[in-house]
């Protein structure tokens, strides 16, 4: 490893203990709900996910522009995603770290719980990778280095993230990254998990054979996501659910013939199936990622510190530009109730300490 990436890994490692200690400090504490839907004036409907709605909104007491996550409680109870949804809930408001997005407010209504967070308005990455058909190599190395060190947040403080994908990474207005959608961390500690869950280009073998897993399954996600970046399509695919699992847990996969040299073997080593030789879970951890000569004239401490101007950045206007977003969708009416039949649940949850499937 040179010298200058030695430096990084000590000083990153320093505010890696620092950023747990605050974390567990505050985790421990109860949630506490710091806004209500009157507080926002709904502009514009930027992105419907499983679970609910984002919508573009105006904080009427600071004036300033956000993104509101509305899930509906129902919804929520029916697709059994209240654990879930306590947990993202939970992290995102205790964790701190310029390349995850952060959350401002929370709340519940009778009908709604809401998280209020910054608005990402260059879009999500998916919107960027269709549009320039394959980010070049240097691009995909600048954004994977960012979701590289985020992954190394994350696990250290315990978490693992679950959910990777181009559609779960927002792009702000200068060009930078922010990891969205905690809807599937856990913080699990040292312990393994076996719940089946993420999107099915990017599962881990080991979740499709239902081991007990770790963050192993975020590395595995990470060699996928650097493969779809430079290649602009996943490094597994089937249409038929059965057959992508088949080709996932055989390991199998043909790089496209630009990718250097480089590229392919930092895929060879992140792409095993065998997780005692897969990067990032080597007794080096994600130093081996780091280090390998792909990111050779990366500088992570630049990116980190946001020094570093991008060769690719998101022509927006005014902070609430939403070009890189499908607004086609009309904004719908907010539904209103007078009995809230799920007010036990949520209040227990949200009370509790974390247990998560
Ligand atoms: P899914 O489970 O389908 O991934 P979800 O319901 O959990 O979706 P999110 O992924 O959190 O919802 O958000 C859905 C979409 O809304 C994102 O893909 C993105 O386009 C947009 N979005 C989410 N958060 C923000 C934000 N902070 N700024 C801008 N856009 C956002
Ligand atoms: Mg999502």
């Amino acid at each position: 490893m040179d010298e200058k990436l030695q430096k990084h890994c000590t000083t990153f490692d320093q505010s890696l203990r620092r950023s747990k200690r605050e974390f567990e400090a505050k985790f421990s504490q109860e949630l506490k709900q710091n806004c209500t839907m009157d507080d926002f004036d709904m502009l514009r409907v930027l992105g419907s996910g499983s679970f609910g709605m984002v919508v573009l909104c105006r904080d009427k007491r600071n004036n300033k522009t956000y993104a509101l996550k509305l899930m509906e409680k129902g919804n929520v109870i029916k697709t059994k995603q209240l654990v879930h949804t306590a947990a993202e809930i939970k992290l995102m408001k205790n964790l701190n770290f310029p390349f995850i997005v952060d959350m401002h407010g929370f709340f519940m209504d009778k009908v709604y719980v809401g998280i209020c967070m910054s608005f990402a308005n260059g879009g999500d990455m998916f919107t960027h990778l269709r549009d320039l058909k394959k980010f070049d190599e240097p691009l995909a190395k600048f954004y994977a280095a960012q979701v590289i060190m985020a992954f190394e947040y994350f696990h250290f403080l315990g978490v693992v993230y679950r959910d990777l994908k181009p559609e779960n990474i927002l792009v702000d207005s200068q060009g930078y990254l922010k990891v969205t959608d905690l809807g599937f961390c856990k913080k699990i500690d040292n312990a393994r998990t076996y719940t089946l869950c993420g999107t099915p280009e990017y599962l881990a073998p080991e979740i499709i054979l239902s081991q007990g897993y770790n963050k192993s399954v975020d590395w595995w996600s990470m060699g996928v996501l650097i493969f779809e970046m430079a290649a602009g399509y996943a490094p597994f695919y089937a249409r038929d659910p059965m057959k992508l699992y088949e080709k996932i847990v055989s390991g199998k996969y043909t790089c496209p013939v630009h990718f250097s040299k480089a590229l392919k073997d930092l895929l060879s080593n992140m792409l095993v199936v065998d997780r005692s030789k897969r990067y990032g879970l080597l007794k080096n951890g994600s130093k081996d990622v780091k280090g390998h000569e792909w990111f050779k004239n990366v500088d992570f401490d630049q990116i980190l510190a946001k020094r570093v101007i991008p060769s690719y950045q998101p022509k927006v206007d005014s902070e609430t530009d939403t070009r890189y977003f499908d607004t086609s969708e009309k904004m719908f009416e907010l539904k209103k109730l007078s009995t809230d039949p799920y007010e036990t649940d949520f209040n227990q949850m949200f009370t509790q300490s974390i247990q998560n499937g």
